[in-house]
């Protein structure tokens, strides 16, 4: 059974035995947050591609020899993983690259990428025999977690900020979530958070401080070097918050790379929005630490001024020979029609933003002609209509008889 066998703080290095509990580094503080470490000989002989092949299990517990569950019963029910990639050989053409691809993650079960982390921190929860989880969210890691510990059998306990979208608030309620709307910002949230978490003794599923959370979300990666018959995409592309699908996307393809699934990393890319861009300036600057800024934009699942993960994405950026690059919320809008017309793909903004850095990208001659991209779409567009809104016009409005139709049509 894929058992964590070493936790390893992202800034000093400290190895720490994973019984030990610990989230955070003691040396580093909440900055040193730990890379999950496993028996690769071990998971190796566990997970040939063979037996994969022939594996009819179509959800991330598919690859459960490189996650840290050890109870099967502990596994939430809910599907998830698994999501389509879809080439698209229209956009390859339109942005001339040799093949673009997008892994719909809006597909999971609460309709974001969030689900890959929350399967795994309820079955840890559960694990460990703790029956309230607890988390701060811009919405969706919440909806997300409420969802799994809905089926789990766990309470849940959420802090988001009072901006979020009404949909996932929404979802968190029909969930049966108790939900506290936070008067302040997302780092305002997650400050709160942390402080109730601790004083409460809940299983904390915030998925910078939660080292196996990552691990949840790094199935990802994992899924698009199958679904690509085990060839690395040259590039792969997401948006980026706190920093942990980023963190993942690189943790998911290292792990691969140590076991001898594949044979070199992709190169890792991060978008944010222009309102709310810590990590690219850290990585445009060539700075050891992220300085924290306000945060402004229209993609609310990313409005992350002081990110958590910041050290694993960093990490993630320039040991792949990555970068990242910023998009304004006009160019997020716009990608959201974008490749909804060309690839049926609805996204929320957040989910629609590593699209715009792939196009921002290719319009600025930084993507090869022959490269194979994977573009994360992370979040499924119904989640925040009122800012679909914002891209599209409005529908013609209609009396019921002909004449009438034939009137607004002329
Ligand atoms: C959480 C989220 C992100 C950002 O992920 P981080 O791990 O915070 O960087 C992007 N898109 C969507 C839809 C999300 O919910
Ligand atoms: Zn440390």
């Amino acid at each position: 059974m894929g058992k964590a066998t070493e936790l390893k703080c992202s800034l000093c290095g400290k190895i720490y035995d994973p019984d030990s509990n610990v989230m955070t580094c003691d040396d580093c503080g909440i900055d040193g947050t730990m890379h999950v470490l496993y028996d690769y000989e071990e998971v190796k002989k566990q997970l040939p591609m063979e037996s994969l092949a022939a594996d009819p299990d179509r959800s991330l517990w598919r690859y459960l020899p490189l996650l840290p569950v050890s109870d099967m019963a502990a596994i939430p029910s809910l599907q998830v993983g698994w999501t389509p990639l879809y080439d698209s050989p229209s956009l390859a053409d339109r942005y001339e690259v040799g093949r673009v691809t997008i892994k719909d993650d809006g597909r999971n079960p609460t309709a974001s990428y969030k689900d890959r982390a929350s399967a795994v921190a309820v079955a840890m929860a559960k694990e460990l025999g703790r029956d309230v989880v607890a988390c701060a969210s811009t919405g969706n890691a919440a909806s997300s977690l409420a969802g799994f510990a809905a089926v789990g059998g766990l309470s849940s306990v959420i802090f988001v900020p009072e901006s979020a979208p009404e949909a996932k608030v929404t979802q968190l309620l029909v969930y049966g979530a108790q939900v506290y709307l936070v008067k302040g910002d997302y780092e305002q949230t997650v400050n709160l958070a942390i402080e109730a978490i601790e004083a409460n003794g809940w299983y904390n599923r915030n998925c910078a401080i939660n080292p196996y959370l990552v691990e949840g979300k790094k199935t990802c990666a994992i899924e698009i070097a199958e679904q690509l018959g085990w060839q690395v995409p040259d590039r792969v592309i997401t948006s980026v918050g706190d920093g942990c699908i980023i963190s993942s996307l690189y943790k998911g393809f290292w792990d691969l790379l140590q076991i001898g699934l594949i044979d070199r990393m992709p190169k890792i890319t991060g978008v944010q929005a222009e309102g709310a861009c810590p990590i690219h300036r850290a990585i445009e600057s060539g700075a050891k630490r992220v300085t924290f800024q306000p945060a402004d934009t229209v993609a609310d699942s990313i409005s992350v001024g002081a990110p958590r993960n910041w050290a694993k994405a960093l990490n993630a950026v320039r040991s792949s020979d990555g970068t990242t690059v910023t998009v304004s919320d006009r160019e997020i809008l716009e990608a959201m029609t974008e490749l909804a017309r060309t690839t049926g793909v609805f996204a929320e903004p957040a989910g629609v933003t590593a699209f715009a850095g792939f196009k921002r990208m290719a319009q600025d001659g930084l993507l090869d002609r022959q490269e194979t991209v994977a573009i994360v779409v992370t979040g499924n567009g119904l989640k925040d209509i009122v800012s679909a809104k914002k891209a599209v016009g409005l529908p013609t409005v209609v009396e019921p008889n002909i004449d009438s139709f034939r009137a607004v049509r002329a």
